[in-house]
């Protein structure tokens, strides 16, 4: 394409590397049997149920996801998964357990009221995430459902929880395939694939079978874990070029070194901005240190004029999508699994020149 090089920053739908892009166009040109195309293929066709059984193969191999548990495909994102994940595991007599310590961890507790009792475990206040042990978790709870990171805030657990007394419920959409997970002390993990498996349209749904067996639903069968399972995720049309690019971003991570050089990749990435909002007061953030999440890198200037002036500077740039959530005010940059390090240091560059210039 030539001209100035884009970066952007968002928080919703991860910008991809140029050599995963290419390989996505060369999977869409590359005929497949009877000259169709990949966006054309029929989900009976055998290449469709090949891409399925493949990524479906590469998550558990890339999360080395242990005997006993099923990896469901499905479609929805994460914001249906909060009600669809207490449709199939709650009812009217059942308790969830939600550790509200966030924007997105309140908004799972708030859509799963109608299919199940909402016992709050633990509370947040915008700067540090509260820790496992102290969470209130009902001997009855049928799961206690957590947030990795959050987003809006700038909030990640550095150490994932484990034996909190209920089975382990995670939504790790904001930082899924990022770091070593101990699957087995969860009982189910989710995330839609638009922040670190490539782009929108796939949620991907990792349940013990212990789980399992205690769903109640109802829940609409194309949602139905059991039905999925039993299914092999073929219930109705799966989402399978969404699937596919989720494919070539397990290859490209695998071809990386796996999930323990993700998590250095994403430690490096964000100890160069870090370094900045540390440095002199010119930026700031207000979260603890101990949970400053490595993903989504949240921080603020002396004042809004200045804030003002930052975000239209970048983005004149070519550095894009730097605005805060709006709960949450300041600058945010997501830096996803697949953002580039070549994206980081220069960002990191624009504001130490902006400082140097306005501070
Ligand atoms: C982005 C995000 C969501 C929402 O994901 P959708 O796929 O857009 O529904 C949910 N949870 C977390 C932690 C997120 O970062």
């Amino acid at each position: 394409m030539g001209g100035k090089r884009i970066y952007s920053f968002a928080s919703g739908q991860s910008p991809l590397p140029d050599e995963l892009l290419e390989a996505v166009r060369a999977d869409t040109n590359r005929p497949q049997t009877g000259g169709l195309s990949l966006p054309e293929l029929p989900f009976t066709s055998e290449e469709a149920r090949a891409i399925l059984r493949g990524t479906g193969a590469a998550i558990r191999s890339l999360l080395n996801v242990p005997d006993g548990y099923e990896v469901l495909l499905l479609q929805g994102g994460a914001y249906a998964q909060f009600g669809i994940l207490a449709m199939n595991l709650g009812d009217r007599n059942r308790v969830g357990a939600y550790v509200q310590a966030g924007h997105w961890s309140r908004r799972a507790a708030d859509e799963a009221q109608p299919w199940i009792r909402v016992h709050r475990a633990a509370a947040g206040n915008g700067r540090q995430l509260p820790l496992p042990e102290t969470w209130e978790v009902p001997a009855s709870a049928s799961y206690c459902h957590y947030t990795s990171n959050e987003s809006a805030e700038g909030l990640q657990y550095p150490e994932l929880p484990r034996d909190v007394g209920a089975p382990l419920v995670a939504d790790m959409t904001a930082d899924f395939l990022m770091r070593p997970v101990d699957v087995a002390a969860h009982g189910l993990i989710y995330a839609s694939s638009q922040k670190n498996l490539g782009i929108a349209g796939l949620t991907v749904v990792i349940v013990s079978q212990d789980l399992l067996a205690t769903c109640t639903g109802p829940a609409p069968a194309p949602f139905d874990y059991r039905c999925l399972a039993r299914e092999k995720s073929k219930v109705n049309t799966p989402p399978l070029f969404a699937i596919s690019v989720a494919g070539r971003v397990c290859d490209w991570l695998r071809a990386r070194g796996g999930l323990a050089a993700a998590e250095a990749r994403s430690r490096d990435n964000a100890a160069r901005l870090y370094v900045l909002i540390e440095k002199d007061g010119f930026y700031s953030s207000p979260v603890d240190p101990r949970f400053r999440s490595n993903v989504s890198i949240r921080f603020h200037l002396p004042n809004r004029a200045l804030e003002a002036e930052f975000l239209a500077d970048a983005s004149a740039a070519g550095f894009l999508h730097l605005q805060g959530h709006p709960d949450v005010g300041g600058m945010r940059a997501s830096l996803y699994n697949l953002v580039s390090l070549e994206a980081v240091e220069a960002l990191a560059q624009f504001m130490a020149e902006f400082r140097r210039r306005r501070g």
